[in-house]
This record gives C-alpha cells, structure tokens and sequence, in this order.
C-alpha cells in the first residue's frame, strides 16, 4: 500500500496524519482529572509495546501519511527506555513532540535536543505549590516550574497545559496570561472533559465563553487580539498585545473541533484508539506479535470513526455516565 491508498482517511473526508503515542501507563503525579484516587489497574509488562514495536507501527503509519507524532502517556519520560524510543523515531520523516508533566525533562535535554524536537508541552494546573500538590497528590511545583524555565532557556517551544476546574484553579487565568508577558510560552486552557473515575461534573468545567469572560474582566478589550489558528488547530488562540507569548483554549465539551481533527491515538498496550472519547479500540499489537499485517486493522478502525466526539455528538450524551464511563481513564489513553 502507498500514502495513495488512505487507509487514514474516514468516512467523513478527514485524512488523519497525526499519531498520539502513549509510551506507558505509569505517573510520577497522580491527577485527579486523570486517574481515580484508587489508582487503575496497570496492564502486565508483557502487554506493552516494546520500543522495537512501538516503531514498527509508527512506520506503518508514517508509510501511509502520518507527518506528526506526539508522545504521551502516564508520563512518556517514566519509561526507562524512552530515549531510545525518541531516537528511533526521530529517524522516521515526521515531526516528533511530546507532552510530559516535566518532573524529569532536565535529564532528556541533550536527547530531545539530538532528536529534533522543538515542541514540549507541560501541564501545570496551577501556579500556587500548595494548590499543584492537591491536584496532582504530589510535591513537584518549584521542579515542574523550573524545569519550564529550564526549556525555554534551551530553546524549545513551550505550550503549558492547563486543566481548569471551577472554583479550585479558575482564579489563576490572568495570572497565567501574565506570565505570558515576559515568558515566550503559550498557555492552553483546557476545559475538564469526562473520562472513567474522575468525578466529572459538567458544573466543575470551566466553559471557553466564561474563560474569554474573565480575560475581558482582566484585560482591557482591545489588547486582546485573536491569532489565526494553524490548520488542525484544536485550540483558539490569542495574545495580549505587547506580550511575549500567547494563550488558547481548548474548548473539547461545549465546541468540538472535530470537523478538522487529524488525529489517532495508539495506547501503551498497542490498541489502536479513532477518537479521545471513544470506548471502541482496536488490537494492533496482537496483530503485530502474531506476525500479520496491522493494515487492515488501521483502516477498519479509521473507517469507523464517528463525526464528533465518538458518538457522543450533544452536551446531553456526554453527561451520560453509562457513555463516558466506558471511556478508559486519561492517564491509560494519553491526551
Ligand atoms: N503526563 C503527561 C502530562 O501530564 O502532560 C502526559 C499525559 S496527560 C494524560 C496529557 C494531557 O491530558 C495533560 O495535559 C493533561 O492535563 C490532560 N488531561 C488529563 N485528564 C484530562 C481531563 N479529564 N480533561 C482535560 N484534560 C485532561
Ligand atoms: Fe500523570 Fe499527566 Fe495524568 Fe497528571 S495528567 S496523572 S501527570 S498522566
């Protein structure tokens, strides 16, 4: 097959060229929007993909039209063999990113360097230490925002990732705006979606409409200029004017984006995943160990991916337990 037989294109039109990794299920933090409190059942070690067949796959979709590849997880850089993984796929013709939670990352410059990545991006959900150890269950704030530092002073490209959830963190968006004064970064409001175990509530989510709310509260209104979105783009961005950096929402629960979404997602034990929000997976890695090709499977699996949100097309579906609970938790998808 060539990148001319679109076995990533949906029924819908859409071409899917970029593939989100999740590299384990393992964390250094713990957070609660992520993972339940009980913490999940891991998968034995034996039903995780190797590096070796972490690349295999990752060619096969390279071979048909995947240019972009983010690593995620749990924490990718948890993974004791993660630098390989970075530069075995650094060899394949794509742009390599990664999300991590940064608790570790001063010791992967030199290779994410090595490897040509220039796109990092970092969640930090609060910029209070006291508040970062209650949503992750961890100590790492002066770590985590150091290690940011540390990023942009080696050049990277940094995006922060920020889950808002009303009345916890959602008095902190000017103050992370602010920081976008001095510091090149971007920071990306998430709205809190709903996953297996994490107590989502549509009352805990801080909405797009009522985050630009408080941006227009917090900043005079014709200092607030909309950026022009990349194609693809989940998020809306925007830049106060005579700021360093910029910020953006990713608004997934009350203005999916899924009329441009290019992505599929691979989980740390080899399902092949159309959508964030869909239960449905597909077994690449039996395939793969039992020595047939995965084509078939990737297409079945594009094929059948659903217009919005896996199926889950309204507000109502959504805040449907039996629906979203069958979802696994974040942590075991990589976001
Ligand atoms: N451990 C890495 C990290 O935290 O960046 C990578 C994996 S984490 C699952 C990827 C992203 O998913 C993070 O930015 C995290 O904030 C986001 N995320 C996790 N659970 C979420 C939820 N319920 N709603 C919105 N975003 C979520
Ligand atoms: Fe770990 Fe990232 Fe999930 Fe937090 S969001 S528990 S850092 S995987």
């Amino acid at each position: 097959m060539t990148k001319n037989s679109k076995i990533l294109q949906d029924l819908h039109g859409r071409n899917h060229n970029y593939l989100r990794i999740s590299l384990t299920e393992r964390c250094n933090l713990r957070c609660t929007y992520c993972m339940p409190a009980t913490g999940i059942p891991l998968s034995p070690k034996s039903h995780i993909m190797s590096f070796d067949e972490i690349y295999t796959i990752a060619k096969t979709f390279v071979k048909h039209g995947v240019t972009k590849i983010r690593l995620t997880g749990g924490e990718p850089l948890a993974r004791k063999d993660a630098h390989i993984i970075l530069e075995k796929l650094a060899s394949l013709p794509v742009e390599l990113a990664i999300t991590t939670n940064a608790v570790t990352i001063e010791k992967h410059i030199d290779t994410l360097k090595t490897c040509g990545i220039k796109h990092i991006n970092v969640s930090l959900d609060s910029l209070n230490a006291e508040k970062f150890k209650k949503i992750t269950r961890r100590n790492y704030f002066e770590k985590v925002y150091s290690n940011i530092l540390l990023l942009i002073d080696n050049g990277f490209n940094v995006k922060v990732n920020v889950v808002l959830i009303k009345d916890f963190n959602d008095d902190e968006i000017v103050d992370f705006i602010h920081l976008t004064k001095t510091l090149p970064i971007n920071i990306q409001f998430i709205e809190f979606m709903p996953f297996d175990g994490n107590k989502w509530d549509l009352r805990k989510m801080v909405s797009y409409k009522t985050i630009m709310e408080t941006v227009y509260k917090g900043f005079l209104n014709n200092d607030v200029n909309r950026l022009v979105d990349a194609p693809n783009d989940t998020s809306k961005n925007y830049k106060i004017k005579g700021y360093k950096g910029s910020f953006a929402i990713i608004s997934s629960v009350t203005n999916p984006f899924c009329d441009s979404c290019n992505r599929l997602r691979l989980t740390a034990n080899g399902q092949l995943k159309n959508c964030l929000f869909s239960s449905a997976e597909s077994d690449l890695l039996t395939t793969l160990r039992e020595g047939k090709s995965i084509e078939p499977i990737i297409k079945k699996a594009t094929h059948a991916k659903f217009k919005v949100r896996g199926g889950m097309d309204t507000l109502e579906k959504l805040q449907e337990p039996k629906l979203h609970s069958k979802n696994r938790s974040m942590i075991t998808i990589g976001g």
